[in-house]
């Protein structure tokens, strides 16, 4: 297949499950004459060469970015402002930089003071993945049919953003822009809150007694197993999205409180109607989903079982 889009350079900063991912389709598709990849471990750089997802690799993230023409930073959101430090000086003017965070004010807040002058910044966020991290566990099919949100700063260059878009296209993503404070509320609540409430069911059934527990696992494919699957995802970074996206999470968990405290009081005064009238609701929402075509999870081929 070829891509409307090509890169001569292209250097990695953090090469783990997403950077990996979108590693795979330049690779597949012949978008990147090379690719340079930067993590903190040579574990992790070994396993990208490895896997032949990029032809150099570094710990130094001012030595990946020399001469590259795209930046693709795939790090956890607290790394992003110690690293656009170090790399500001090293970049080449016109090139670009992009990243794929999940909380994007947080992530331009941190980048935006060390972008230097001729050097584009376009912000992006794959609304895809899986609870599984590293090189290892990506695929080039993890993004088809999802979303890619572009979420432009002031002044961001139209071309730089077309090349991005390009690129993501490739990946089989429909492209999308929006205000990062907006992106933030949308995904605080169809991304962000789910995951802290599977968090909090999985780690309140830890906290069962032992003869509880074990039947918790047993019979978890009465709907907990699901939640498991959400709660397995990395720690590191969910703990950056939670604290990089708070004011968001804080409201929308407010307003979750608040619709938990009716239902509980449905349950209580045997108020069945409140009941069926919220799940008639939310049956169709799931319609919704299914028309959109959101609703099958990614499939690697052949790889971990794969989901969020
Ligand atoms: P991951 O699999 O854990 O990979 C993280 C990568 O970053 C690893 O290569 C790691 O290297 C490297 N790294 C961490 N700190 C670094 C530093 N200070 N300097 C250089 N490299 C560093 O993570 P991921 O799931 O790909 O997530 C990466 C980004 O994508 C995050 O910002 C996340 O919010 C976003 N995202 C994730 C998903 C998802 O479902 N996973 C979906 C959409 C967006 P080592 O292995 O050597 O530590």
């Amino acid at each position: 297949m070829t891509a409307d889009v090509r890169f001569s350079r292209v250097a990695f900063i953090g090469i783990g499950l997403i950077g990996s991912s979108i590693a795979r389709v330049m690779r597949r598709d012949g978008i990147a004459d090379t690719i340079v990849a930067c993590a903190r471990t040579q574990k992790t750089l070994d396993t990208a060469k490895s896997l032949g997802l990029c032809d150099e690799t570094t710990t130094d993230p001012k030595e990946a970015v020399r001469d590259a023409d795209l930046v693709m930073i795939c790090t956890p959101v607290s790394t992003y402002g110690a690293i656009a430090a170090e790399i500001a000086p090293a970049l080449k003017p016109g090139c670009i930089l992009t990243d794929v965070g999940s909380v994007k004010a947080a992530a331009i807040r941190a980048v935006m003071p060390h972008l230097p002058d001729g050097v584009h910044f376009v912000p992006g966020h794959p609304i895809a993945g899986t609870e599984n991290s590293g090189p290892e566990s990506g695929f080039d099919t993890l993004f088809e049919g999802r979303w890619f949100l572009i979420t432009p700063v002031p002044g961001s260059d139209q071309a730089a953003i077309d090349k991005v878009a390009a690129l993501w296209r490739a990946a089989g993503s429909n492209i999308d822009f929006l205000e990062p404070e907006h992106h933030d509320q949308v995904l605080a609540i169809t991304s962000h809150l789910p995951h802290l409430i599977a968090y909090t069911i999985v780690g309140t059934a830890t906290d069962l007694e032992e003869h509880i527990k074990s039947e918790v696992i047993k019979y978890s494919a009465s709907g907990f197993r699901d939640f498991t699957r959400i709660a397995a995802s990395d720690p590191v970074m969910w703990r950056d999205i939670f604290l990089a996206n708070r004011d968001a999470v804080l409201e929308m968990l407010g307003r979750l409180s608040e619709d938990l405290a009716g239902l509980q009081r449905a349950i209580r005064i045997g108020d069945g109607d409140t009941l069926e009238t919220l799940f008639r609701r939310t049956r169709e929402i799931r319609r919704g989903v299914v028309e959109a075509r959101q609703h099958i999870p990614p499939e690697p081929e052949p790889g971990p079982e794969a989901g969020s």
